[in-house]
C-alpha cells in the first residue's frame, strides 16, 4: 500500500509511519488545526477571562482568600457556570476553579475566593 500526504495526497517517500510528505504539508496541518481550534474556543475563552478579573478585581493581586456576597459577583455579571475544572475536598465542598483562582459556595448567599497556589 502506497502512502498519500494528509495535505497534498502526493505519495509518501520514507517511513511507513510519515502522515506527511514533507514539513510544509505538516506545518499547514498544524497551523490550521490550531486554528480551528482558536476559532472555536474564543467565546468560551473570553467568558472565562472575564470571570477570572471579576475574580482577581475582588480577591486583589496578593490576596489569599476572601469572602464576598454572592449578589457582588452576579452584580459584575460573573458567569458561575463556567469554569476551568473543579475539586471536591474531604468536606465534600466542591472548589470551581478558574485557571489558578478558585471560589466555593460559603453558604446560601456567601461566596470564598481563594487563590491557589
Ligand atoms: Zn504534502
Amino acid at each position: 500500500m502506497r502512502l498519500k500526504c494528509k495535505i497534498c495526497k502526493k505519495s509518501i517517500v520514507g517511513r511507513a509511519d510519515k502522515i506527511f510528505c514533507s514539513v510544509k504539508c505538516k506545518n499547514y496541518y498544524h497551523v490550521n488545526l490550531r486554528n480551528a481550534t482558536d476559532i472555536e474556543t474564543l467565546e468560551i475563552d473570553s467568558i472565562l477571562h472575564r470571570n477570572r478579573s471579576i475574580l482577581l478585581e475582588i480577591i486583589g493581586k496578593n490576596g489569599t482568600q476572601k469572602k464576598v456576597p454572592r449578589i457582588v459577583l452576579e452584580k459584575k455579571k460573573f458567569r458561575f457556570k463556567y469554569l476551568t475544572h473543579f475539586h471536591v475536598n474531604s468536606q465534600g465542598k466542591t472548589f470551581h476553579y478558574n485557571y489558578d483562582l478558585a471560589w466555593m459556595e460559603f453558604s446560601d448567599d456567601e461566596i470564598l475566593i481563594v487563590r491557589k497556589r
